[in-house]
């Protein structure tokens, strides 16, 4: 049995509804004997497959996390057929922060996986979800928006896994969501991340980029609420119609990808970003899409930033402020044949 710092009075197996803490020590000047207490939301009933739901990995990403927080106001046990983990604020001192990194140890949630047993507190977190929720769990959803420094058109997204069974699950969660875009990700991020460890162990797992520049948009959010109910309801987690798209006159979902590194524009140097477009917008390799701009030389001419490929805007940077290296936009490029990469 794998050890863990992390207590909880939770107890997973028990039928209805429990609302507790995961408990981590948290030693600290202030509170020599002292815990961080994050909230976990569990509902159960029955047989049924399980659902881990999950946000604030980061936590400068507000629409995942009031989603879950609703979500787990209102859910009733008798709605579920299974289980559904509710935690709406993983990183949790990110979030109380309003941070993408923890505070305590300048960490970051999603570059953190699997985590380490006597880690710093992110690390005991992220071990805890690899070794006790990702095993019990059938279905991940990971909650992201753009954060601080970014904003998205609103996209549920994945990764191309290379089991086809896996692959072909996953792909109809995405649609499911019925968000505008359905990403399909290869990643540049780095590596650590929570959906990459749950793929390893064979789950379904979806994320989503909601908005964000650190706001709660309202859009993004009642996306996030269909989206994650739709999820539940394809499961058959919880009783229900799916709301999709065409219900709600809206076009189907748009699937994407940028599977290219040029697809990912970084600013070349530091100032302030002016995008010339707004998100949404068709451009074209070579295209100028913006300027930086140098606060402390007017007389300079502003640098120019070029696409380095076509596609459809989905990511610009949120604040004025850049530096060198920020991601300014991504490019994404419609998906030709979602079934391309499936060994049948
Ligand atoms: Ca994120």
């Amino acid at each position: 049995m794998t050890k863990t710092q992390v207590y909880t009075d939770i107890d997973y197996d028990k039928e209805g509804k429990q609302q507790g803490y995961l408990r981590i020590p948290h030693s600290r000047d202030s509170s020599g004997w002292g815990n961080l207490f994050i909230p976990i939301t569990v509902i159960k009933n029955g047989r049924g497959p399980t659902a881990l739901i999950v946000a604030g990995n980061h936590g400068d990403e507000f629409e995942g996390q009031v989603c879950i927080m609703k979500l787990a106001r209102s859910l009733r046990p008798e709605e579920v057929n299974g289980r559904i983990i509710l935690i709406p604020a993983l990183n949790f001192p990110a979030a109380k922060a309003g941070k993408r990194l923890s505070p305590v140890d300048g960490k970051n949630m999603n570059r953190s996986f699997p985590g380490e047993r006597q880690g710093t507190m992110t690390s005991i977190i992220a071990h805890y979800v690899t070794h006790f929720l990702l095993p019990i769990s059938d279905i991940i959803l990971d909650l992201h928006s753009g954060g601080y420094s970014m904003q998205f058109i609103p996209c549920a997204l994945m990764h191309k896994v290379e089991n086809p069974d896996q692959y072909k699950k996953m792909l109809e969660a995405l649609l499911v969501f019925n968000a505008p875009i359905g990403f399909l990700m290869r990643e540049v991020a780095g590596e650590g991340l929570l959906n990459e460890e749950a793929e390893k162990m064979g789950k379904i797992v979806i994320g989503t980029e909601l908005a964000g520049s650190g706001q709660v948009s309202p859009t993004a959010l009642k996306i996030a609420e269909v989206g994650t109910r739709n999820v539940l309801i394809h499961f058959g987690l919880l009783n229900g119609e799916i709301i999709t798209r065409e219900s709600q006159g809206l076009p189907p979902t748009r699937l994407v990808e940028s599977p290219n590194r040029k697809d990912y524009v970084m600013s070349p140097a530091d100032g302030i970003y002016e995008s010339f477009y707004e998100l949404g917008t068709e451009v074209k390799k070579g295209q100028p899409i913006g300027q930086v701009h140098f606060l402390d030389r007017v007389d300079w001419e502003p640098e120019e930033v070029r696409a380095e490929s076509d596609g459809l805007m989905i990511c610009r940077r949120g604040p004025g402020l850049v530096e060198r290296g920020d991601c300014v936009a991504v490019m994404a490029r419609d998906v030709k044949n979602s079934g391309s990469w499936i060994k049948e």
